[in-house]
């Protein structure tokens, strides 16, 4: 699914020069639950936007799903993103304004999907999260837990092979934490590969395959 090699991830502003990424050679199969851990800084959330094409890397490879991502315009990259990557993110990242159901069915109206099919759909997958009595209220009318719940079911409403989750559970006590863990071990068993952040070992130790990211350099954790 993920195939990268020497990845390096450059910020400069002015004088200043940050080796965030610093050379990330890194393959993750089909099917795989890979929890990168790592302090603060170390380039993690730095990783992961170029993972999941939402920030370009300074220099090396990156093959997603065996497509060469590497040197794709924003344009291209946007489509790619689409068509393979659901995401999860610590804040949840749902709109203040749109009900679940309607948070849930967004991805698919950028896909071009009628609108009668598209809330069909993200009620089914409310459903998926034991959500579906919930589906006409706003993020702020639901707790953090039911908001990342939400959140997953918009991550998996377009079956993208790939699902990235940056501190999925940093914003939530841990029965809370606990159940969204076992949601996304759940979608792993159905075949989806997940690549989870987390600073949180607990989490880390329940995923299939850990790795550890330390200035700007990853390798694997036994
Ligand atoms: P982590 O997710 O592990 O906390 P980050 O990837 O956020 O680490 O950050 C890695 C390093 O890159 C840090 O030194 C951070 O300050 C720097 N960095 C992150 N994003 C930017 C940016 N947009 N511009 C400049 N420096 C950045």
């Amino acid at each position: 699914m993920i195939e990268t090699r020497g990845l390096e991830k450059v910020y400069r502003s002015g004088q200043n020069v940050v080796r965030a990424v610093r050379g990330v050679s890194l393959e993750v199969a089909d099917g795989d639950f890979l929890a990168i851990i790592g302090p603060s800084g170390s380039g993690k959330s730095t990783l992961m936007n170029v993972l999941g094409c939402l920030d370009t890397a300074s220099s090396g490879e990156y093959l997603l799903d065996g497509q060469n991502v590497t040197g794709l315009t924003r344009d291209g990259l946007a489509r790619v993103r689409n068509r393979k990557i659901g995401f999860v993110f610590q804040n949840f990242n749902l709109l203040p304004h749109l009900s679940a159901v309607e948070n849930v069915a967004l991805p698919l109206m950028y896909m071009g999907v009628p609108l009668k099919e598209r809330l069909e759909r993200a009620e089914q997958a409310l459903d998926r999260v034991g959500l579906y009595q919930r589906r006409g209220h706003l993020p702020a009318q639901m707790s953090g837990g039911q908001q990342q719940r939400v959140a997953i079911a918009r991550a998996l409403i377009t079956d993208p092979p790939l699902l990235l989750a940056d501190e999925p559970t940093g914003n939530l006590d841990s029965f809370s934490g606990g159940e969204i863990l076992r949601y996304m071990l759940r979608l792993n068993e159905r075949g989806s590969t997940v690549v989870l952040i987390t600073h949180d070992d607990g989490v880390a130790k329940r995923c299939a395959r850990r790795a550890e990211m330390r200035d700007g350099l990853l390798r694997p954790v036994k």
